[in-house]
């Protein structure tokens, strides 16, 4: 019984995977082309991916925007608050490098120094469909135990 609940669980994460998105710094530029992923234009409902208003019933997260001095603890407790597994992508060019913001005295850097990232999603902003695709690729991973959380729980 126990174990059809498992594989009930493991189904529910790729067919419905709930999102929570935190801004760590950002122009705001990644976050306007979050909200049409969740609007009737992209409908993300349809790949089964829903908004959460708390980290702590999310299954991906999505962040935004170059880790600064004043986010950085913020953005690390985020991710604690995720329930195991989870899986993060980082949306655009900041969080991935810094981008132009990269040399100013109050960015931390990549979203990497942070938390450990599974997906990358380039474009300054990325578009909403590859928003999406991310989404369900994460989901894939997490159906199959291969996010960076994941695999580190297994690897001790
Ligand atoms: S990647 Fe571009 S659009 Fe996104 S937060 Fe950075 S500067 Fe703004």
């Amino acid at each position: 019984m126990s174990n059809i609940f498992s594989r009930l669980i493991e189904k529910s994460r790729k067919r419905s995977p709930w999102v929570y998105r935190i801004n760590a710094g950002s122009c705001n530029g990644c976050d306007i082309e979050v909200a049409p992923c969740f609007s009737p234009r992209y409908d993300g409902e349809q790949i089964g991916a829903l908004l959460q208003g708390s980290p702590k019933h999310a299954d991906i997260l999505l962040i935004s925007g170059p880790i600064t001095l004043r986010t950085k603890d913020m953005v690390k407790d985020v991710y604690d608050q995720i329930p195991s597994p989870k899986a993060v992508i980082a949306l655009g060019s900041c969080p991935a490098t810094g981008n132009l913001f990269h040399d100013s005295p109050t960015i931390v850097g990549s979203a990497e120094a942070v938390i450990p990232v599974d997906l990358y999603v380039p474009g300054c902003p990325p578009r909403p469909q590859a928003i999406l695709e991310a989404i369900q690729t994460a989901a894939s991973l997490l159906e199959k135990g291969e996010t960076r959380s994941q695999k580190e729980v297994t690897n001790g």
